[in-house]
């Protein structure tokens, strides 16, 4: 290979593993191409070569098996330029588009892209946490931040530049491509090799942002859910469980490896997060009387999350920042690996699918503590998005069936990877909670970068009639770039997605 490419780009063969640990591969060829003309010359050897090619963000953060087979090639497009050398560029109001957009090279992270927008006076509206997340990766997956009007990263979506199968260089716009946008809202790294994203973008904002404590039994009044979600900018959930578990009841689990009834999962306090543009927070009483002891014994990691929650992740006191600093100042590199699932549901208007969905999770902690003891999770985390006009993304718009204007609720469960018990104690444990979501008519599609592998009937799911028709729209479009999926996809999406040569014959 390196000597169809010549003397650059590179060709390194390094096994692979992406953030969580749980993707691995022996060996996989990575090449970290500069200008459009090395993914190019990439392209036409991997053809000769007859190698597959799927791409990676710096970080690799995604839990799901979306990366390369074994003895392909891993794409990482940390090092890649515009055209002209630049990183991104920021593109004032014209007549035509009377917003701002800014075009940035693939594989900048969103520190990056944060950092030059602040120094034109511009943000993204919303986003996913992590700093590390780039920006095609982050599209890939339809990764999303935490406020109930704003969608998942692709909903910024302007125009992208990709090369195909072939290795063309092809440019798709909102505009005059809208089923193409549509599939790139939620790419799964299927619809070739994303080099340039246009995106939308706003005047940068000061926002607050403070943290409080509710009892879990908040969470489980639709009116509540309803008046924090709707009147912040940006609201977040975290129940790290079993944090009001008291000394007695941790010494009774002790001896027995059984939670003892007397813990209820009401009495767990829940962690909320808010951001609101600075000066325009509503009016709400969240002033609520509650009482924790971090000196009980740790024997979960949920009460571990709870005492950083409790701790270094409380802000009592607003404090006022530039908004990117507020919506994805995570460092992935700093925090421990955890697993996690994520469930998109559907929210109506008197918020009830959220307090149903607590509901069944609740249950199904307590039942499962009171049996069989501890469980290896760490914290259920909730935001509310609004949809996108998008075919894949677990939050859609106003296609295959749901009217426009939809809000959703995701939903995440987080738990151990380390030891291996653990993590398959939390793998059963998900799925079993899934199923019975889906059992209640609470079902949606998964967040893609999440584990997919514990998301009970995923090819069933996209299958069903509210599902179906989007499914076969996005592989009409992945024919367009990449026929039959032959050069972009791998072993898992293959097994996720129909061959769509049938579904032409049948719809
Ligand atoms: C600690 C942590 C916190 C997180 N928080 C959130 C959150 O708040 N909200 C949320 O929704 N998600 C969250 N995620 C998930 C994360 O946003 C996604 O995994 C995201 O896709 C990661 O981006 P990446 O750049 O690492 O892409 P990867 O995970 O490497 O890739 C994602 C997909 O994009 C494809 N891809 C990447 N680059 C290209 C390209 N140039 N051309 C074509 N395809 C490409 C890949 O093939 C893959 O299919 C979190 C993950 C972690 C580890």
């Amino acid at each position: 290979m390196q000597d169809a490419l010549g003397s650059s780009p590179q060709v390194q063969l390094e096994p692979f593993v992406n953030w969580a640990t749980i993707v691995r591969r022996d060996h996989v060829f990575v090449i970290k191409p500069t200008s459009n003309a090395e993914v190019q010359k990439v392209m036409h050897v991997a053809i000769s070569l007859n190698r597959k090619i799927r791409e990676a963000g710096e970080s690799a953060l995604s839990w799901s098996p979306l990366f390369p087979d074994e003895g392909q090639i891993l794409l990482n497009l940390t090092l890649l330029t515009l055209e002209g050398g630049q990183r991104a560029i920021f593109n004032p109001p014209t007549v035509q588009r009377p917003y701002p957009t800014v075009t940035v090279a693939a594989g900048v992270r969103q520190d990056e892209l944060d950092s030059f927008l602040l120094s034109v006076g511009h943000a993204i509206a919303s986003g996913p946490q992590p700093i590390q997340v780039t920006i095609a990766g982050g599209i890939g997956t339809a990764s999303h931040g935490g406020s109930y009007d704003e969608p998942s990263l692709g909903g910024y979506l302007e125009s992208v530049q990709v090369f195909d199968s072939y290795g063309r260089l092809r440019q798709f716009t909102a505009s005059e491509n809208r089923n193409v946008l549509r599939a790139m809202r939620c790419h799964l790294g299927l619809l070739g090799v994303i080099v340039e994203v246009e995106m939308m973008v706003e005047p940068v904002q000061m926002v607050s942002l403070f943290t409080v404590f509710v009892p879990l039994s908040l969470m489980l009044n639709a009116t509540f859910v309803k008046e924090i979600v709707t009147r912040n900018f940006y609201v977040e959930a975290r129940w790290a469980t079993y944090n009001s578990l008291t000394e007695e009841e941790v010494q009774e689990t002790m001896a027995t490896g059984r939670v003892p009834t007397t813990w209820n999962s009401k009495r767990d306090l829940v962690w909320l997060s808010f951001i609101n543009p600075n000066g325009t927070e509503p009016d709400l009483d969240l002033d609520f009387d509650v009482n924790f002891d971090l000196n009980v014994t740790p024997i979960s990691f949920g009460q571990r999350i709870f005492a950083a929650l409790a701790t270094r992740r409380f802000i009592a006191n607003p404090v006022v920042v530039p908004k990117p600093f507020a919506i994805h100042g995570l460092n992935a590199s700093a925090i421990p690996t955890v697993t996690a699932t994520e469930t998109t549901i559907r929210e109506n208007p008197s918020f009830t699918s959220t307090v149903s969905a607590f509901q069944v999770v609740a249950a199904s902690i307590e039942g499962a503590s009171y049996a069989n003891g501890i469980l290896p999770l760490g914290i259920v985390e909730m935001r509310w998005i609004k949809g996108t006009d998008c075919f894949l993304c677990p939050g859609k718009e106003d296609v295959c069936g749901f009217p426009s204007d939809s809000h959703y609720l995701t939903m995440e469960i987080q738990g151990l990877v380390q030891p291996t018990e653990a993590f398959e104690g939390y793998k059963q444990f998900t799925t079993a909670v899934l199923s019975q979501l889906n059992q209640v008519g609470l079902s949606g599609l998964p967040n893609w970068a999440k584990m997919l592998t514990t998301f009970p009937g995923l090819r069933q799911r996209l299958h069903d009639p509210e599902n179906r028709q989007c499914q076969l729209e996005f592989l009409k479009v992945r024919d367009q770039i990449d026929p039959q999926g032959y050069m972009f996809s791998n072993n898992f999406l293959r097994t996720i997605f129909i061959d769509s040569s049938y579904m032409y014959i049948y719809n």
